[in-house]
């Protein structure tokens, strides 16, 4: 490992007001057993932080040289004597290993960094069974979420978040601290118990992805399916005319506008239906269905996803005049055209059509953009509530009405055109319409006054049907009390 940015500590110790000052932590020696990626990853790094480290191994001869030659590599029981905080980078199959160790380990702190290859793999988490292994000892949870990868390039690089747990405060303390001093935000998840769950956490694979993604592959397989009967195998049983040839290109970049434009109605969808909710039960106390609740969670997800097919159908615009069949295509009218001596093709109509098309198109993948960009964690600390809300709600509704002019242009009078129901079938964006326009619909019906104020009423905590305590003045000056209801 070169020095580079390891040579230079991840962070000055330095107070808020620029005093210089001493970590309690650094200085003080760490042990290592185990002589693996991760534990030479963490030598190196608890080195640069200002850390005597002892790493201790089976085969301390043979290791020595992967290690930087400011740690000190031995056999693991005289590592193990000369600190009393030691790092456990070995696999949790091999822990029983280290009992011949359990004397020299006793009242010592052991930092588990132990990970699963599957989530709940175990009946008790890695931590616990170790700490079943060394009564004598005090475990705490930490660093596994932390890859050797992240421990070498530096915490700027990758997740900073070290999540810590243990019964013991004062241990979790110091295991914090070194954290710290490493450049690591420690993170205190509480008892032991939390283990399981510490150990878990690498394993996930984008759980709030999950749905928003099943659901775009849902949309594009439906809209594919549905295009390639109308533009491929609709003139191939009803003209053999062979259209094979657009389904890579033209077929995919009908369905991406389909599934951009739905997704992004059903960003605001489930708010619309959890203000119906609202006004129908006349409370916000009321908890919303589970499937609703969840729907209101990937919002952002799905979001970004239509933000993803609405730049893929752009690039995929923008290439299609490259196509040799685009090329082909345009000769042969052109040809035909000077066949039939026809001299003037301009129409009118359809340039403007086009003009508006694209130009309204541009303008909605830029406030798509926008909102992609204020939804990254980083922008939207800086944004407060209201300006959050405003890009995120009333941006993102304009892009909605945006998108919905660029479908329409788009569309224009074709829904009235029975060339274009190909097996009965309406053209795809007459469909994709829909829930958008319902979307729009509602949300014009909740900005008008009576609903508008009941909303905000509701918003704010009033209740239909409840009764409220009330406080009048009586015509003598005094105050009577009574109840009435919220409704009247
Ligand atoms: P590794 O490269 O295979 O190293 C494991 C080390 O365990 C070996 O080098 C060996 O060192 C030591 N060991 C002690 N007793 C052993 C035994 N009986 N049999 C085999 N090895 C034994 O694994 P690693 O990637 O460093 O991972 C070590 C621990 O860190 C694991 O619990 C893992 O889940 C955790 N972790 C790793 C990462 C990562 O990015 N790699 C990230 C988070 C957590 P000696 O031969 O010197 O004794």
């Amino acid at each position: 490992m070169s020095g580079g940015d390891m040579a230079k500590p991840l962070l000055g110790h330095r107070s808020v007001e620029g005093e210089q000052r001493v970590a309690p932590a650094a200085g003080r020696t760490i042990g290592v057993l185990g002589s693996g990626d991760f534990a030479r990853s963490l030598a190196i790094r608890l080195v640069c932080s200002g850390f005597r480290v002892v790493v201790g191994s089976r085969n301390p001869k043979r290791k020595a040289g992967l290690f930087p030659s400011a740690a000190e590599v031995t056999f693991q029981a005289e590592a193990v004597k000369k600190t009393d905080v030691i790092f456990v980078a070995v696999f949790r199959e091999h822990y029983s290993t280290l009992c011949d160790l359990a004397d020299v380990l006793a009242g010592k702190i052991l930092v588990d960094v132990s990970n699963n290859t599957e989530i709940n793999h175990h009946k008790e988490s890695n931590a616990e069974y170790l700490a079943s292994l060394f009564p004598a000892c005090t475990v705490v949870k930490g660093f596994n979420v932390i890859s050797a990868w992240t421990l070498q390039s530096g915490a700027r690089d990758g997740n900073k978040q070290v999540l810590i747990c243990s019964n013991n405060q004062e241990a979790k303390r110091i295991v914090a601290e070194i954290a710290q001093v490493m450049g690591f935000t420690p993170v205190d998840m509480g008892c032991m118990s939390s283990a399981c769950e510490i150990e878990n956490i690498p394993l996930r694979l984008l759980p709030a992805w999950k749905i928003p993604i099943f659901l775009a592959l849902g949309l594009f397989l439906c809209f594919f399916t549905y295009n390639l009967v109308r533009q491929v195998i609709h003139p191939y049983i009803r003209e053999q005319k062979n259209k094979f040839y657009k389904i890579p290109i033209e077929v995919v970049n009908t369905t991406l506008p389909c599934v951009a434009y739905v997704m992004l109605s059903l960003v605001y969808l489930p708010g619309v239906l959890a203000a119906s909710s609202q006004l129908y039960y006349g409370t916000k106390y009321r908890r919303f269905p589970d499937w609703l609740d969840q729907w209101l969670q990937h919002r952002k997800q799905i979001g970004l996803l239509s933000f993803f097919c609405a730049a893929l159908h752009a690039v995929y615009s923008l290439c299609l005049p490259m196509r040799r069949s685009h090329r082909y295509l345009l000769i042969e009218t052109a040809v035909k055209q000077a066949v039939e001596k026809k001299m003037n093709i301009w129409v009118e109509e359809e340039v403007w059509r086009m003009e508006i098309y694209i130009s309204v198109g541009i303008i909605a993948l830029g406030l798509l953009s926008l909102l992609a960009i204020t939804s990254l964690p980083s922008i939207a600390n800086s944004l407060n509530w209201r300006e959050f809300s405003f890009v995120q709600s009333t941006l993102g509704f304009i892009a909605l009405v945006i998108s919905t002019l660029h479908t329409l242009t788009y569309g224009w009078s074709r829904a009235f055109d029975e060339n274009q129901y190909k097996f009965y079938l309406p053209p795809t964006y007459t469909l994709t319409l829909l829930v958008p326009c319902t979307v729009i619909l509602a949300k014009v019906v909740f900005s008008l006054p009576c609903v508008h104020q009941r909303l905000l009423r509701i918003r704010r905590g009033w209740e239909k049907g409840r009764y409220v305590k009330f406080v009048l003045p009586s015509a003598t000056g005094e105050y009577s009390s009574g109840e009435t209801s919220s409704n009247v």
